[in-house]
């Protein structure tokens, strides 16, 4: 017996696809994931934009991305626990697969930073915590049970900076997804297109295995106007920014709660009671990493006149070359520029950001200085009020000071750190040392006789997450940070004794 065709069943398939086909005529209807990867391979391979706007996530308006986000959030409500760790899978898994390729088509961007280190920042992701980390708290006593549960915001919007854009894009899905919530992504102007061409592929596989099309969705192209846009409205509960001072002071601003990944210069401190070999392994490790991109990197180091010749002499056995004066100078000259507008009377120039992230061999041609091949990082001894000890600089070339006492470097190194309370580091044997610098210094991550990246889990204990919540002190973003919590009482009863 045949079964009989159910008319109305089908009216509503059709109308379903051409409304997720944006009006398309049945007969030019395409698979809907038509440009959806095999194997791993992203949408096309290409970082270019600007097409498909409107799907998988890609919105050329900032409200129309803030809606769908929405509904993908209450679509991920339906789909509870289970659809929460799935999303999360499929974007660890997406990183992994894609590392080299996206790391490639991230370089080529941006053109800053390493290639080697772009590829382990998206194999990292693995390590992200997920649902797992948002453990209700109970209490239960004479006046019944209380629960206490994290529980989602709804959409968060989201800001990336150009130093990490996928990255720090799928750390901030994962894990505020992983608390129940979608997110609106703008990018940075300089590295959004790599991220569009990401936040395509998490969504369409995302939609292939739960059925919801916009989880993650990013404007493409970013402006100030979308940020704007995003920022005040009325369904985005939340905002996450990672970023310079600017963005930060931006979102304080905008009325939202905001969590502010903000700003760091990181300083180091080497008290002579330390073993100074390891001391310059760890430098050159962490000032080296990704050109110095991270807000987490050694930005300059502050050393005990009794061992600086011996520790700058270490740095030079293990690869970091030294400037002399002629060349500090002339790199400083091209290192700092004065904003367009303002001459050179203005007494706060800016890093020049076509230096920022670049390799030491194009630091050392800029310096005049020949450098063997490979080099990693450069250095040079400098006095305490040089632009590169006070600027958050970015590049492979890290400032030496000499000081007189451990106070004098504590207090030296909490003035270039600018009271960010992001990151710093002491290489130390000596307990009273290492708590008196913590104390000074109120940073979010204190190192001790490690590199920086030991403060996100890299030869330390704990996991990473590209945005650091400095600013507004919920430290290194974790599912927790994005939810609210509720607290459900039953009174007098359910305590089972
Ligand atoms: P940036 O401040 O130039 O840009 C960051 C993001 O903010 C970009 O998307 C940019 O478009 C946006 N933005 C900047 N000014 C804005 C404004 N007024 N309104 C709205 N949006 C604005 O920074 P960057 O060069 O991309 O990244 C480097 C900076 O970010 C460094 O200061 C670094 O320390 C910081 N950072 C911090 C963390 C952290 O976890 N704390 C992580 C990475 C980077």
């Amino acid at each position: 017996m045949s079964t009989p065709i159910n008319e109305a069943l089908i009216r509503d398939v059709i109308a379903e696809v051409l409304g997720r086909l944006g009006g398309a005529t049945a007969s030019a209807a395409k698979p809907i994931l038509a440009s959806a990867p095999t194997g791993g391979s992203p949408t096309g391979g290409k970082a270019a934009s600007g097409a498909q706007r409107g799907k998988f996530g890609v919105f050329h308006d900032a409200n129309e991305a803030c809606e769908a986000a929405h509904e993908a959030y209450l679509q991920l409500s339906e789909k509870g626990v289970a659809g929460r760790n799935k999303v999360i899978q499929i974007v660890k898994d997406l990183c992994f697969t894609n590392a080299k390729e996206w790391g490639r088509i991230e370089l080529e961007e941006t053109k800053i930073g390493r290639l080697d280190h772009k590829i382990e920042k998206l194999l990292g992701q693995r390590g992200l915590p997920g649902v797992e980390f948002l453990h209700p708290y109970g209490l239960s006593g004479d006046h019944g049970i209380t629960l206490e549960e994290y529980a989602p915001f709804g959409v968060i919007g989201a800001v990336t900076p150009s130093t990490h854009s996928i990255p720090t894009m799928a750390c901030n899905i994962i894990t505020m997804v992983a608390a129940g919530n979608s997110a609106v992504f703008n990018g940075h102007p300089g590295a959004y297109k790599c991220a569009v061409m990401a936040a395509r592929v998490f969504n369409e596989a995302i939609y292939r295995e739960l059925g919801i099309e916009n989880l993650a969705c990013i404007v493409d192209p970013p402006t100030l106007e979308s940020f704007a846009a995003i920022a005040k409205h009325e369904l985005v509960k939340l905002l996450c920014v990672t970023g310079g001072p600017g963005v930060v002071k931006a979102a304080m601003a905008s009325g939202k709660r905001a969590i502010c990944a903000g700003p760091g210069n990181p300083p180091v401190l080497v008290d002579g009671t330390s073993c100074l070999n390891n001391a310059a392994k760890c430098t050159i490790f962490g000032a080296s990493w990704d050109n110095n991109l991270l807000c987490i990197g050694e930005k300059e180091v502050f050393v005990l006149e009794s061992v600086a010749d011996k520790f700058m002499a270490a740095l030079e056995k293990q690869g970091a070359v030294r400037l002399n004066d002629a060349q500090v100078e002339r790199l400083s000259k091209e290192a700092f520029v004065f904003p367009s507008g303002q001459g050179a009377g203005c007494p706060h120039p800016v890093v020049n950001r076509n230096l920022i992230g670049r390799d030491p061999a194009t630091l050392a041609r800029v310096a005049g200085a020949t450098i063997p091949s490979g080099t990693e990082l450069l250095f040079a001894e400098t006095h305490t009020d040089h632009l590169f000890v006070e600027e958050e600089q970015m590049m492979p070339f890290l400032p030496i000071v000499r000081v007189k006492t451990v106070e004098e470097g504590i207090a030296l190194a909490k003035k270039a750190e600018h009271g960010y309370k992001h990151s710093a580091i002491i290489h130390s044997h000596d307990v009273a040392n290492m708590t008196a610098m913590a104390k000074a210094l109120e940073t979010t991550l204190f190192i001790k006789n490690g590199s920086c990246l030991a403060g996100l889990g890299s030869g330390g204990e704990g996991y990473a997450n590209f945005s650091i919540a400095t600013t507004t002190g919920e430290g290194v973003c974790n599912p927790r940070t994005y939810t609210r919590v509720r607290r459900c009482v039953m009174v007098d009863k359910l305590r089972i004794f």
